[in-house]
């Protein structure tokens, strides 16, 4: 079979008919022409005639129409790119420049707010007097409220520090157990209240390359809301294992789970799925995207593998340690 092909160098197509392929098994007879003589003949019949239409003149007019058809398109092009590479240059420009703000903002917040809740927290043991029920409440209520704030203005400027890239990593070989034992023990209390047991299962023979502190911090984000969203008498593990992309670790809970289509959309600022049960306090909803943002920036990555009403498993990659 012959097919038919349009030249691509004219604006103005020339159908040419191209050669047929033949069969490895096939045979021609020694006195009839073949098939694919005659077909190939005829395809030399079309680029004649087709020839033959335009006069040589016409088709070298036909060609400069199309070189500047071409040239007119490139330029356009060129000029559309310029544009999008200065509106990309001004977005970035404009996002570090709210980064900054926050970070400045925040900074200017956490100050006050530490003497709020350090005042508050004096006047709760009533050292200097007993204040009464009703002010005993007002007082506890006015530090839950500013230790909230200090927690959303702490998150917000771990956010800002991260999108701005100025977040300062300190990185370095390390136990991971050991590390992760100090953060169960602040988890503790609230597990205990739940009556939530928690396992540590990582080997304390691994040895993990990260910065220690923000290795808590992730560790502290994903073990506190697996504490969180887990209802009374559940179960919280740790674990981890090396494999070619280096330690791998996660965080378990036998919670409420989290909606398949919900399961992206976490990892970002302010998103939240559910509140949590029991008087557990409401988070800041920038806990996941901080943890997201500090796993990348040390080449890990992170997801969750999460079923409602059958709990979750958060999953992160760092890199090994020697
Ligand atoms: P928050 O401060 O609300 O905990 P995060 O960014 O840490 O903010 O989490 C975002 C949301 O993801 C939570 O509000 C919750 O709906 C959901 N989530 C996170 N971890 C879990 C978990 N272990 N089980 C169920 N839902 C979870």
């Amino acid at each position: 079979m012959s097919s038919v092909a349009y030249t691509l160098h004219s604006a103005f197509p020339v159908p040419v008919r191209t050669e047929p392929k033949l069969s490895p098994n096939h045979r021609e007879s020694k006195n009839r022409p073949s098939q694919a003589e005659t077909e190939a003949r005829r395809g030399s019949a079309t680029v004649l005639v087709a020839a033959e239409t335009c006069s040589g003149k016409e088709l070298t007019i036909m060609n400069q129409e199309f070189e500047r058809r071409v040239q007119e398109r490139t330029g356009q092009l060129r000029e559309a790119n310029t544009g999008l590479a200065k509106q990309n240059e001004e977005l970035a420009r404009e996002s570090r420049m709210k980064s900054d703000l926050l970070a400045r903002m925040s900074h200017e917040f956490r100050t006050p707010l530490n003497a709020i809740v350090g005042f508050a927290d004096l006047l709760a043991e009533q050292g200097e007097g007993s204040l009464g029920d009703a002010y005993a409440d007002y007082v506890r209520h006015v530090s839950d409220g500013a230790q909230h704030l200090l927690a959303l203005v702490n998150d917000i400027l771990d956010l800002s520090r991260i999108e701005a890239g100025r977040m300062d990593l300190r990185c370095g070989d390390f136990s991971a157990a050991d590390a992760i034992v100090e953060v169960l023990s602040v988890i503790e209390p609230l597990a205990k209240s739940k009556n939530i047991k928690l396992h540590n299962d990582v080997p304390g023979t691994l040895i993990t390359y990260a910065d220690r502190t923000r290795f808590k911090q992730i560790l502290f984000n994903l073990l506190s809301n697996a504490v969180k969203f887990t209802p009374v008498d559940g179960s919280v593990q740790v674990n981890a294992e090396q494999d070619c992309e280096g330690v791998r670790f996660c965080v378990i809970d036998t919670g409420i789970g989290i909606p398949p289509e919900q399961q992206e959309a976490i990892f970002e600022e302010f998103v939240q799925v559910t509140s949590p049960a029991n008087g557990v306090k409401e988070g800041t909803g920038l806990g996941l995207a901080i943890t997201k943002g500090i796993v990348e920036l040390q080449g890990g990555r992170i997801w969750v593998e999460s079923a409602l009403g059958e709990g979750s498993r958060f999953f992160f990659t760092f890199p090994a340690g020697d």
